[in-house]
């Protein structure tokens, strides 16, 4: 990057609790144009993903108790890169005026004279109650609350808190006070909260590890020390810890604490991954499979040219992959779907047909289960010619129900599937060791690439889930043990399946389940 010759600003903008889709929309463009990021260490690494390529990190949050920059440090830092041109993010964890040494960072850009924008962020001290189903004002019980540290160095902000102050406040909210809950709850109820005030710990507010302990203020040190909580957590001390107990929080959801491998390629793993978010997972993508479009397009794009010529009556699409890329081949011509013109389409699977319809294309037949032994029984008689339309590797058997009931298949290559080879070493690690609870399998090809990639086995405790029956065939085949299957063969089925292998179903639809895992 060259540098620029006019005078750099500077962002100061809140990341956010924890998860990364907790920033502002204006934080995140900042960030995406970022020439510089300066962060801290609580800072989302999925976030920090998403800075431009050739945009410079500057780390200044190092683990606690090794060294550490100084604030100073942090701020001769801003004001030196704005000064060289560059538009720099100061990145910080939660609100950057709560607790963020904000405003000193502000100061020093003001008194510099550097221009300056401060972007506010979520607060771990409001998302983190709120994320384990804690409102900090509710009717009838809280109509105030406080935030505080309870941080009580020499010279600062804790050295002056009044407790008797914050012991009258209906809700009271503590960062950077693990260490100190014992000695918290001591002086609140020193000062007169009731012992028996309901209190809450969270830790990774808002990420796939959050974990809550409440109890009453009395016991809430002795509990948060058995559960083992550390750093960083949120202290929340007041009567409206009791709805927890009603609504529920992110770590009550049906797969809160259970962390799932995606295996499918790159392209694909976003659907199931955000299923398994949503469910309350730690996802772990590891793509065992690379999509490769083929060496030339020739022959897809005489298909194409066959296409618009009416010359077959279905054309057979079978994975979102290739729905894409022949959509991309025909925009590379300059055409839309009305290429297809009366050619009818048939899909396999709901992803195939979704993708489809984001084209424009309702497709003509989509089997009522999704296997390519289903389509091909699905299929009408007939005697035109049908264009099948797929990866190199396919489940064997289509060709031949659709010549066995009249037509004239031909058959096009629109992308090769390859092994990835490898999978990430910090994921190989947590496999070998059981560290992963369900490993989730969508095709046969990404079975055998997974294993490949492994070098080993999964450790004990490690549940499969596969998509459907062949996919648990292949797997078996692997050696592996397959603890449940989806039914019907979809994304949203297998996370289902993940649920069941978890033991996190709902008893009537785990039998059910279970009856069709086989
Ligand atoms: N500016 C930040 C706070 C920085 S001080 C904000 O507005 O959230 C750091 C403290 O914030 C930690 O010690 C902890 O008390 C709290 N904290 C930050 N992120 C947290 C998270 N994900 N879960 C629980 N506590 C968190």
């Amino acid at each position: 990057m060259t540098r620029p010759r006019r005078t750099g600003s500077v962002a100061l903008i809140g990341a956010g609790p924890g998860d990364p889709g907790l920033i502002t929309v204006r934080g995140l463009a900042l960030l995406r144009g970022a020439d510089v990021v300066v962060h801290d260490r609580l800072v989302s690494e999925q976030l920090l993903a998403l800075v431009r390529p050739d945009a410079r990190s500057i780390d200044v949050g190092k683990a606690p108790r090794r060294h550490k920059v100084s604030q100073e440090e942090i701020n001769r830092i801003l004001v030196r890169e704005a000064r060289a041109g560059w538009t720099v993010v100061r990145l910080k964890g939660g609100d950057p005026f709560v607790f963020g040494r904000g405003g000193e960072e502000a100061e020093a850009l003001a008194r510099a004279g550097i221009a300056f924008e401060v972007v506010p962020g979520i607060t771990s001290a409001i998302a983190g109650p709120a994320a384990a189903g804690i409102p900090v004002t509710h009717r009838a019980t809280a109509a105030s609350v406080a935030i505080a540290t309870a941080h009580e160095a020499k010279g600062k902000a804790a050295s002056r808190l009044d407790w008797a102050a914050l012991a009258r406040v209906d809700t009271v909210t503590l960062l950077m006070g693990v260490e100190r809950l014992g000695r918290v709850a001591e002086r609140l109820i020193a000062e007169g909260k009731a012992p028996a005030t309901p209190a809450a710990v969270i830790t990774d507010a808002t990420l796939p590890t959050q974990r809550t302990v409440t109890a009453p203020l009395a016991g809430i040190a002795a509990a948060a020390r058995r559960a083992g909580i550390r750093p960083p957590a949120v202290i929340v001390v007041g009567d409206v810890v009791a709805v927890r107990d009603v609504i529920g929080g992110w770590d009550t959801r049906p797969l809160s604490g259970v962390s799932v491998l995606v295996t499918r390629t790159r392209e694909q793993a976003s659907e199931l991954s955000g299923v398994l978010r949503e469910l309350g997972a730690e996802v772990v993508e590891s793509p065992s499979i690379r999509i490769r479009p083929p060496r030339s397009w020739s022959k897809v794009d005489r298909a194409i040219t066959r296409l618009r010529e009416g010359a077959y009556d279905w054309i057979v699409l079978t994975s979102a992959n290739g729905v894409r890329l022949l959509g991309e081949r025909l925009r590379a011509a300059g055409l839309d779907a009305r290429a297809f013109g009366a050619t009818k389409v048939a899909a396999v699977g709901v992803g195939t047909a979704a993708a489809l319809r984001a084209v424009g294309i309702d497709a003509d037949l989509v089997p009522a289960t999704f296997t390519t032994r289903a389509v091909g029984e699905a299929f009408p008689a007939g005697e035109g010619r049908v264009l099948l339309a797929r990866a190199d590797v396919v489940e064997p058997g289509l060709d031949e129900a659709l010549s066995g009931k009249g037509w004239t298949v031909e058959r096009l290559t629109l992308y090769h599937l390859t092994g990835a080879g490898t999978m990430p070493a910090a994921v190989r690690r947590r496999v070998l060791a059981g560290d992963i609870d369900v490993i989730t399998f969508a095709s046969g090809g990404t079975v055998r690439a997974f294993v490949q990639a492994l070098r080993g086995k999964p450790g004990r405790g490690t549940k499969i889930a596969a998509i459907g029956p062949v996919t648990a065939r292949e797997a078996r085949r692997a050696g592996l043990r397959v603890h449940a299957v989806a039914d019907p063969h979809t994304i949203p089925a297998l996370a289902a399946a993940v649920m069941q292998a978890t033991g996190r179903m709902p008893a009537s639809s785990e039998s059910q389940a279970a009856g069709r895992a086989r």
